[in-house]
């Protein structure tokens, strides 16, 4: 392992100690922000001298869509995460409710309490709605398939009278029609289940 430059781990601790509150940076970020600043670095040295950071108990770090996300810790009060696993939007939050389970379940473990770090993962209520909307297109697409092969089989069974060949002909279509559709219904169903 090649020696950090002591400039270079400066510039990077110092970015990412200087992060506003709430602020969860990238290493590539940090990467960009230091070349800003006249230090190119690679990508493996920040991510060195993070992991030192978090060693020492300065930063502390959150997994989200975007890889790991670093901040200051210890700077504030301690907070955990809820993080959006679509667009990776982070928020922080405090909860007696979540404290308390930690110290609980240490405690039952024969644990000293000392802290706890929980990141809670899920779709933001702007990505749900987007969701929303992408399982209502889909439903609307198959439940209009379903009403045309209805229709097709409706238009075939109400034909007027012929010969038995033709008749058992369009029988046999409508069938076939009918059964594509129920298919079609059984796919909604599926997807609101
Ligand atoms: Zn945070
Ligand atoms: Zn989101």
């Amino acid at each position: 392992m090649t020696m950090i430059k002591r400039k270079t781990r400066d510039v990077i601790s110092e970015l990412v100690l200087a992060q506003a509150q709430g602020v969860h940076v990238s290493a590539q970020e940090l990467q960009e922000q230091a070349s800003k600043l006249g230090t190119n670095v690679s990508l493996s040295t920040v991510y060195r001298v993070l992991e030192q950071l978090k060693d020492r108990g300065l930063v502390s770090s959150i997994i989200s869509n975007k890889g790991h996300l670093w901040e200051a810790a210890g700077k504030e009060d301690p907070h955990d995460h809820i993080i959006c696993t679509r667009c990776g939007i982070t928020k922080e939050f405090t909860d007696a409710l979540v404290s308390g389970f930690g110290r609980t379940v240490a405690e039952r473990k024969g644990f000293i309490f000392q802290g706890s770090r929980f990141d809670i993962f899920g779709f933001c209520s702007s990505c749900k709605h987007a969701q929303d909307q992408v399982l209502i297109s889909a439903l609307e697409e198959i439940i209009t398939d379903a009403r045309l092969l209805i229709q097709d089989s409706d238009k075939l069974l109400s034909a007027p009278q012929e010969s038995y060949t033709a008749a058992d002909n369009r029988l046999r279509l409508a069938r076939e029609q009918t059964r594509k559709a129920l298919e079609k219904i059984d796919q909604a169903i599926r997807i609101l289940e």
